[in-house]
């Protein structure tokens, strides 16, 4: 088995770049260009605070989809799992993470998932907070509480973005609203996604996000359970089952731990017991993984032996 070392990663890096030829950047994001094609980091933070990484580790990037696992703890915390679920489901979908005929097809009036937009408008909803200001302070120190960084801000540009772009994610929580699916405000609940899309992080903030997940809901560097380990198995549990989009069973299958994406191409991968692992590599497939990223975290898996489903146990 291979060794996890600073020069490992470097190795792991150079064997997963040429992959980000089969994507694409997302340039609707503000200063998302063909330049970030090559760009790709590694940061990982080991359940004995050991931290390695390699590449571009420090390059920021907008959350995008990895925020949906945020908001989803704090609804939890908030309301928790019977009333969330009774907003959306449990379900992987086989159909693209913006999907407006998935809505309608499903039996269920509900979004399949909590990972797709539809599923993480109707979550943003079901976050405390009086006003949207005060809801997204709460995410926002949340999220600064379990990646043990108090300097974590919202882009105002990529903010601006979201909203410009937004007439997609409009369309299914207007959706949302006639079916009865959103019964808050539907502004309000499209606004928070916005913002909470546009949040700042780089890998070693992903890293940490993943260690907090795989470490029983514990900042790094603090002691104190930030979140029920109940609840902490749900999300896990949605992000194995959907957290890769519609390759989630790929994932499953060749990864074998919880990641979850964003289409800034982001990666936030949580070993349960083991290590949180934050990816940042911008070229995307057609479904919204990071091409790089990805071949990176399935050659993490193999190499150092995280798939949870392996069958090397001696038992
Ligand atoms: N901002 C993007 C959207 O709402 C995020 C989606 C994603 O990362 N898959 O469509």
């Amino acid at each position: 088995m291979n060794q996890l070392s600073n020069e490992y990663l470097n190795k792991v890096i150079e064997d997963s770049k040429p992959y980000a030829v089969n994507g694409r950047v997302n340039t609707e994001l503000p200063n998302f260009d063909e330049t970030l094609r090559d760009k790709l980091g590694v940061s990982i933070i080991t359940s004995e605070q050991n931290h390695y990484t390699a590449g571009d580790s420090s390059h920021k990037v907008p959350m995008q989809s990895t925020s949906k696992i945020i908001a989803l703890m704090l609804a939890l915390q908030d309301f928790g799992k019977e009333r969330v679920f009774q907003a959306v489901g449990m379900e992987p979908t086989g159909e693209m993470f913006n999907s407006i005929s998935a809505l309608e097809s499903h039996d269920d009036i509900k979004p399949f998932n909590p990972m797709v937009n539809a599923g993480a408008i109707a979550v943003c909803s079901l976050i405390k907070g009086g006003n949207n200001d005060n809801r997204f302070e709460r995410y926002l120190h949340f999220l600064r509480d379990l990646t043990n960084n108090p300097t974590l801000e919202m882009d105002e540009k990529v903010y601006q973005a979201e909203i410009a772009n937004g007439a997609r994610n409009r369309s299914l929580a207007y959706f949302m609203q006639s079916t009865g699916a959103l019964i808050t405000d539907v502004e309000e609940a499209l606004d928070l996604y916005f913002r909470i899309n546009a949040v700042m992080m780089c890998c070693d903030d992903f890293a940490r996000a993943g260690l907090f997940l795989a470490r029983g809901g514990i900042a790094p560097g603090g002691d104190e359970k930030l979140i029920p380990p109940h609840h902490l198995r749900t999300v896990k549990a949605i992000m194995m089952t959907s957290g890769m989009y519609n390759s989630s069973g790929q994932y499953a299958v060749e990864a074998g731990f919880p990641c979850k994406s964003g289409v800034s191409g982001s990666i936030i991968g949580a070993v349960p017991g083991r290590m949180g692992i934050g990816v940042v590599g911008p070229a995307i497939d057609k479904k919204g993984n990071s091409t790089a990223g990805g071949a990176l975290i399935k050659k993490l898996s193999k190499d150092l032996k995280l798939n949870m489903f392996r069958t090397e146990i001696k038992y």
